[in-house]
């Protein structure tokens, strides 16, 4: 499937590396455990939120916009990762950061993702928690335009069918490799938050008829609600982007078991996720996201909830910037 003609600009460092963790899998006595480096696309520190600005701001550029506005929790990758393309782009830049998380401290509140958001230039407003986010972003569009800016407007984590392009294309990346390292993708784990990056590897494994699964693991609510999140997400982008057949219902796979308390708050399973990985494989995995999803996948594992012959791949999808927000939790 040909995504040529939506526009996109270069943002990313791609293709991000896919790597085998042979340590991990040994570790857990299996699967084989590989790991797509998307941390490593590049724009200030990574991430993959960078995949989805390349379509959301390529259609910025194209309707002549001057001005992003976007919004998240104080700890926003996205939001630090859209500073950075604005920034790179010439554009002018506001952020909504939403008080999220129950008891934060300093380094919360100020190091991390917000230091980073600073250090970028973005204008930052800020929001108590429970704030209606979507309605303070029109609002703020709103006033742009009545000041003569041309905005362009980014939902939360990017995700509505433009923005998950990016991980439609990115599945093609994936199956490619997979092909050169000369294994047969089974799994695909990932972090599901607002759901565009697991919605896009969905459609965008179908739109290839490859039948490795894709196991998301909700790291900010219930599992039926990211499940109709995804599953909405999902069929609005296959219909943008003409894919005709209709995903089977297996194609969506949520699981909110990992999910603790809470969006952004620590749990122990996390905490012990994000320091074997590091000791073991030397990887940086990131509190909030995923931190939980590896919290997941290393029970599964353990649990045999997969064949020790079948190929895992892991998205890392980023966020190391979050960890100097959560010095006392983890160290
Ligand atoms: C945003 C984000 C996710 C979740 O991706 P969605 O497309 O919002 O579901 C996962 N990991 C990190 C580090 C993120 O910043």
């Amino acid at each position: 499937m040909n995504l040529d003609r939506f526009p996109r600009i270069d943002l990313c460092h791609a293709p991000t590396p896919l790597e085998f963790m042979p340590r991990l899998t040994q570790h857990l006595g299996g699967p084989q455990l590989w790991i797509k480096r998307d941390d490593c696309t590049g724009m200030a520190l990574g991430g993959n939120k960078a995949r989805k600005l390349e379509f959301l701001l390529g259609e910025a550029l194209q309707q002549g916009a001057d001005h992003v506005v976007t919004l998240g929790a104080l700890q926003s990758n996205h939001v630090r990762q859209t500073a950075a393309a604005a920034a790179r782009l010439g554009l002018a830049c506001t952020v909504i950061l939403e008080h999220r998380h129950p008891n934060p401290d300093y380094a919360y509140l100020h190091n991390g993702n917000v230091l980073l958001d600073v250090l970028l230039g973005a204008e930052i407003v800020y929001r108590p928690g429970g704030t209606d986010m979507a309605g303070a972003l029109k609002q703020v569009g709103d006033q742009l335009r009545a000041k003569g800016r041309r905005p362009y407007l980014i939902p939360s984590g990017g995700s509505n069918p433009v923005g998950t392009l990016g991980y439609v294309k990115a599945a093609q990346e994936l199956l490619l490799q997979a092909r050169e390292k000369n294994f047969v993708l089974d799994h695909v784990v990932v972090a599901s938050g607002s759901a565009g990056t697991q919605a896009g590897l969905v459609v965008g494994l179908a739109a290839q008829a490859s039948t490795a699964s894709v196991q998301g693991f909700a790291v900010s609510q219930a599992e039926h609600l990211q499940h109709q999140r995804v599953a909405a997400l999902a069929a609005a982008t296959a219909r943008f982007i003409g894919h005709t057949s209709e995903l089977p219902p297996q194609a969506v796979r949520v699981n909110a078991d990992y999910l603790g308390e809470g969006y952004s708050i620590p749990s122990a399973a996390m905490v012990d996720a994000v320091q074997q990985v590091a000791r073991v494989e030397g990887i940086l995995l990131d509190p909030v996201y995923s931190g939980k999803a590896m919290a997941g996948l290393m029970d599964w594992a353990r649990t045999g909830r997969f064949r020790q012959d079948e190929n895992v791949v892991f998205i890392h999808t980023g966020g190391q910037a979050g960890l100097f927000g959560f010095c006392d939790t983890l160290s």
